[in-house]
């Protein structure tokens, strides 16, 4: 199941709303996108529409045929009740957890030649996936002055060092990717978090990461294979009020969970809307793209959404999965869009529709 296999078998799962709508978008793409991989699509349900059906938001043979038939995986986008449904918990969390996808990469990237030139943000966003306070142990009882509700936050050294890793690793392949157009790129990676206050755990968080760099240093002699990265760490809500003065002194972000959440959504509005921001959930062998919006259930069923997310989700899937020459065509095409302007959908002040929108990207990817 590794990524030299001749044909690519990768699970496709639309889900709900408009993820019906953008992930065909993206399927097109990478079937005709020169230097490509040759791909087998196999199609998989998950979803609230599904649960509604079924009883079941990801039936066992999904994640059956994941674990066993494929390669890697999209993933459309699911609605969120707004209120507790009894015996629905979300796909993609699950998914998460049975495929041990315990990093979410966000990219949030600029396109040169637009307005996105004034302030300019080239940084990669890397979430923690599996806890903090995301691990939902909640509680609630009553006491002498009314009802008292508790959550427990958890940050252990294992998920800490291993997002540690992750975020070095990503910043060497950015090295990579740049080695001609950029030669003297320096990658940095900020650890965010809060340990002024949070002590502990944020404190383990920081201290898990920073033993990553360290390690690699002492254990070579000051020449490991980190020797060319910088380290800089940040407190969470500095790091966003930087994030819109200057986002440009940010590369590599590392975060626990919901520090995670909270920042990359906060970069995803400097670039400008939802419908661009993609994402990919990687374990150590295996990558699921899933763009970072959701359902978007006030759009869904007209044919306006913005199928760009999920297009990039899919080029940093195969980013991720070695094939950078055929992801690096997909970026370039996709700018080439914005930069013209002319096929943009509503969410950008354009009206074009999903397709004219995939269509143009196409044609640049195969002119
Ligand atoms: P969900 O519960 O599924 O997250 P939501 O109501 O929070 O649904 P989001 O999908 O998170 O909806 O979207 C928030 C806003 O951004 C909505 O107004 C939506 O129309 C818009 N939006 C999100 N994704 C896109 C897209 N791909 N193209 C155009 N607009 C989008
Ligand atoms: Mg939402």
């Amino acid at each position: 199941k590794n990524a030299s296999a001749k044909v690519l078998r990768l699970g496709m799962m639309p889900a709900d709303g408009i993820g019906r709508e953008v992930l065909p978008c993206a399927q097109r793409v990478l079937q005709n996108t020169p230097g490509a991989p040759k791909f087998e699509f196999v199609h998989l349900d998950a979803g609230f529409e599904h649960f509604q059906k079924t009883g079941s938001a990801l039936p066992e043979e999904t994640v059956k045929a994941l674990k066993n038939d494929c390669h890697g995986a999209m993933f459309g986008s699911v609605s969120s009740p707004s209120h507790k449904v009894d015996g629905y918990s979300s796909p993609i969390v699950k998914l998460r957890k049975e495929l041990d996808l315990y990093a979410n990469i966000r990219p949030v990237v600029g396109v040169r030649g637009t307005k996105d030139d004034e302030k300019f943000v080239d940084s990669v966003i890397i979430r923690e996936n599996t806890e903090c306070l995301y691990i939902k142990s909640e509680t609630s009882e009553s006491g002498p002055d009314g009802q008292v509700a508790r959550a427990i936050r958890q940050i252990t050294e294992k998920a800490s060092t291993r997002i540690g890793k992750k975020a070095f690793e990503v910043a060497l392949a950015r090295q990579e990717l740049r080695r001609t157009t950029q030669p003297n790129y320096t990658p940095t990676v900020t650890i965010c978090h809060k340990s002024n206050v949070l002590s502990v755990t944020d404190g383990l968080f920081r201290t898990s990461v920073r033993g990553v760099y360290e390690k690699d240093a002492k254990d070579n002699g000051g020449a490991g294979r980190y020797e060319g990265i910088k380290l800089n760490e940040q407190l969470v809500d500095s790091m966003v009020y930087r994030l819109f003065r200057e986002p440009e002194v940010f590369d590599v972000v590392v975060a626990p969970n919901l520090y995670g959440d909270i920042v990359s959504d906060a970069a995803a509005a400097l670039v400008g809307s939802l419908g661009l921001v993609p994402s990919v959930n990687a374990g150590d062998n295996f990558f699921m793209g899933e763009p970072v919006h959701g359902s978007a259930p006030d759009i869904a069923g007209q044919g306006k959404a913005n199928p760009i997310a999920s297009i990039r989700s899919a080029a940093l899937m195969l980013e991720y999965m070695g094939y950078t020459d055929p992801a690096l065509k997909i970026y370039t095409a996709v700018d080439a869009v914005i930069r013209e302007g002319k096929y943009l959908t509503p969410d950008l002040g354009g009206s074009a529709t999903t397709t004219e929108c995939e269509e143009a990207i196409l044609k640049k990817i195969t002119a």
